[in-house]
């Protein structure tokens, strides 16, 4: 059986045997409740966020993956039914006492991730507030891993033939892909749709401007099934490949935080 690293489905008395033995290390996704295509679940930056936290937890050891918070930061998809948001103050509370409950269980280092782009820029700008808070309790990290393994990919994708705009930012190829993996059955391949595919949209000279320009229109505005990519080539066999990067990715930044080898 394979070793148990989701707090939500241990007793306290497993997570306290687990903090004492050495498990002092808990990573925290935020992720999203919100529209992602006529394919793909509302619960998919949870679902991914879950799957990538447990493979990474396993990896490092001494590490416990906490709830995935949810819903967060998705004003810009509120066009479409099934989103859910929060505001940027709210966001901020919640995260701070998740950290709290965090430290009062006794981790001593707080590894903050975000398994959807909406939440990345207000994440950024409150973890120093938050580490300020716990500081002498737990030391709190930051791990931008969608740049990391996006930047990852890209000869992998390039490989296969794969452009940046079919890949896509949300609901596209690799996010498709990667929930082939994670959670297949939720996945109607017969219901997915090409989405924005222009390809200035997503070169990386514009893909800050494209993102502001989401948060201030919306998605809809720019994609009217919510797809910002094109995910009708996903595939299983590509989702476990990119699977692999991101959860390296993920370990590597990781033990970078922690000061520790990759393992
Ligand atoms: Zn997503």
């Amino acid at each position: 059986m394979k070793e148990k690293v989701l707090m939500e489905n241990m007793s306290w008395v497993e997570i306290k045997d687990a903090i004492e033995n050495g498990k002092k290390t808990v990573l925290l996704i935020s992720g999203s409740i919100e529209q992602h295509g006529p394919h793909l679940p509302t619960g998919t930056d949870t679902i991914l966020g879950y799957e990538i936290a447990k493979r990474a937890a396993r990896q490092l050891g001494n590490t416990l993956v906490a709830p995935v918070i949810r819903p967060c930061l998705s004003e810009h998809h509120m066009g479409f039914p099934g989103s859910f948001t929060l505001s940027s103050e709210t966001y901020h509370r919640v995260l701070k006492d998740h950290c709290e409950s965090l430290a009062n269980c006794g981790f001593k280092d707080i590894l903050l991730l975000s398994s959807h782009g909406g939440n990345t820029a207000v994440l950024t700008a409150i973890v120093p507030d938050i580490a300020i808070k716990l500081y002498g309790r737990a030391n709190v990290h930051l791990i931008d891993y969608l740049s990391l393994s996006a930047e990852a990919a890209l000869p992998f994708l390039e490989e296969k033939g794969i452009s940046r705009a079919k890949a896509g930012v949300h609901a596209g190829y690799s996010e498709t892909s990667l929930m082939l993996v994670a959670s297949p059955r939720l996945v109607k391949m017969e219901c997915a749709e090409k989405g924005l595919d222009e390809e200035s949209f997503y070169d990386p000279v514009n893909l800050s401007r494209s993102q502001i320009d989401t948060f201030i229109l919306g998605v809809k505005h720019y994609s009217g099934n919510g797809v910002l990519g094109d995910p009708r080539k996903a595939s299983l066999e590509v989702g476990e490949k990119l699977m692999e990067i991101v959860v390296t990715a993920v370990v590597k930044a990781a033990s970078n935080a922690l000061g520790a080898t990759p393992p």
